[in-house]
C-alpha cells in the first residue's frame, strides 16, 4: 500500500473541489480497498506518543471562525482497535498510549479523507505527534510504521511543508513568498532524492519562518521514515502554495504518478485572523 504526506491547508478544502481535492481523489482511487488507515496530523500535538483506539472515534471540529455547514461535516469511519494495538506492538520498547475516550478525528485527517477515500467505510486511527520528541523520534517511529503497508494499511501524513499563519498574506490566493518557495523547493529536493535525510531542513535558513511551530512540519517526517525504511523515494502528488505563507505539496511513496484534472486554487480563509483559526 501506498503513503502519502498531504498538505491540508484550509479546512475548508473539506467542502472544496480545487486541483488539490482532486489530486487527493485521484490518489485515493489509484489503488486498492485498503485494510485500514493510520493518520498523522498535525492537529494532535500533545505530550505523549498515543493511538486512537476506539472503536467509533468522534470527528472533532478543532477550529474557529469557519461557516457552519463545516463543522456539520461528519466523517463516519469507524476506527479499529486491533490496528491500534498492532501499532503499539510494532512501536515497542516505545510505549504508545491507547486513548479510548479523549480525541477522534481532527480536521487535519478528516478534511482530507473525505476525498481520499469519500465513503468513510476505511477503519482509521490516528497517532498522535509527541511534542517533546526531536525529529529524528518521528522519522524513526515512521520507518517502524512502514511494515504496515505490507499488512494492507494506508500511511498517511497530514500538515504543510510550510505554515505560518502570521504571514498569511491576502494579495497572494494562490502564490507564496520568496521564502515559501526556497524552503518548499528544498524539502522537495530531499523527499524526492534522499527522503532519510529530511531531518536536515530543520537546519535550513527558512524553517524558522517556514515551521513557526513544528507541529504540521512534523507529520512529513513520518512518510519520510516509510520511504526511507522501504528504500524508495518520494514523488510529488501536487504542489502549490496559498495565501503566501502556505504550501499545499503534497508526497506519494509507492505508487504511481497519478494524473489529476482538477483546477482552481485552495479556498479563501474565513474574515477573522488566520492565528485564531486554528488551522
Ligand atoms: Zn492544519
Amino acid at each position: 500500500m501506498p503513503a502519502v504526506f498531504l498538505g491540508h491547508g484550509n479546512p475548508m478544502n473539506a467542502l472544496d473541489r480545487n486541483r488539490y481535492t482532486e489530486a487527493w481523489r485521484a490518489f485515493g482511487a489509484s489503488f486498492g480497498r485498503p485494510a485500514g488507515v493510520v493518520s498523522i496530523s498535525a492537529h494532535w500535538y500533545i505530550n505523549a506518543t498515543a493511538v486512537t483506539a476506539m472503536a467509533q472515534p468522534r470527528t472533532i471540529h478543532d477550529f474557529y471562525g469557519f461557516p457552519d455547514q463545516l463543522f456539520a461535516v461528519d466523517y463516519p469511519a469507524p476506527g479499529d482497535p486491533e490496528l491500534a494495538s498492532r501499532v503499539v506492538d510494532l512501536l515497542e520498547p516505545t510505549w504508545v498510549g491507547q486513548d479510548h475516550d479523549s480525541w477522534g478525528l481532527d480536521h487535519g485527517t478528516w478534511s482530507v479523507l473525505v476525498h481520499v477515500f469519500p465513503d468513510g467505510d476505511i477503519p482509521v486511527v490516528q497517532l498522535a505527534l509527541n511534542a517533546t520528541k526531536p525529529f529524528d523520534y518521528h522519522l524513526d517511529l515512521g520507518r517502524r510504521l512502514a511494515l504496515l503497508r505490507d499488512e494492507g494499511i494506508v500511511i498517511v501524513g497530514s500538515g504543510n511543508v510550510v505554515h505560518n499563519l502570521r504571514r498569511i498574506d491576502w494579495s497572494q490566493p494562490d502564490g507564496g513568498y520568496d521564502w515559501t518557495h526556497r524552503f518548499d523547493e528544498k524539502v522537495t529536493e530531499i523527499m524526492t532524492s534522499a527522503p532519510g535525510d529530511v531531518c536536515s531542513t530543520v537546519d535550513d535558513a527558512d524553517y524558522p519562518l517556514a515551521a513557526p511551530t513544528p507541529d504540521h512540519f512534523i507529520p512529513l517526517l513520518y512518510i519520510a521514515g516509510v520511504a526511507d525504511a522501504a528504500g524508495e523515494k518520494a514523488h510529488v502528488l501536487i504542489d502549490g502554495y496559498a495565501m503566501g505563507s502556505l504550501s499545499m505539496t503534497c508526497f506519494a511513496v509507492g505508487c504511481d504518478q497519478v494524473a489529476s484534472s482538477g483546477s482552481g486554487e485552495a479556498p479563501p480563509l474565513p474574515d477573522v485572523p488566520a492565528d485564531e483559526t486554528n488551522l
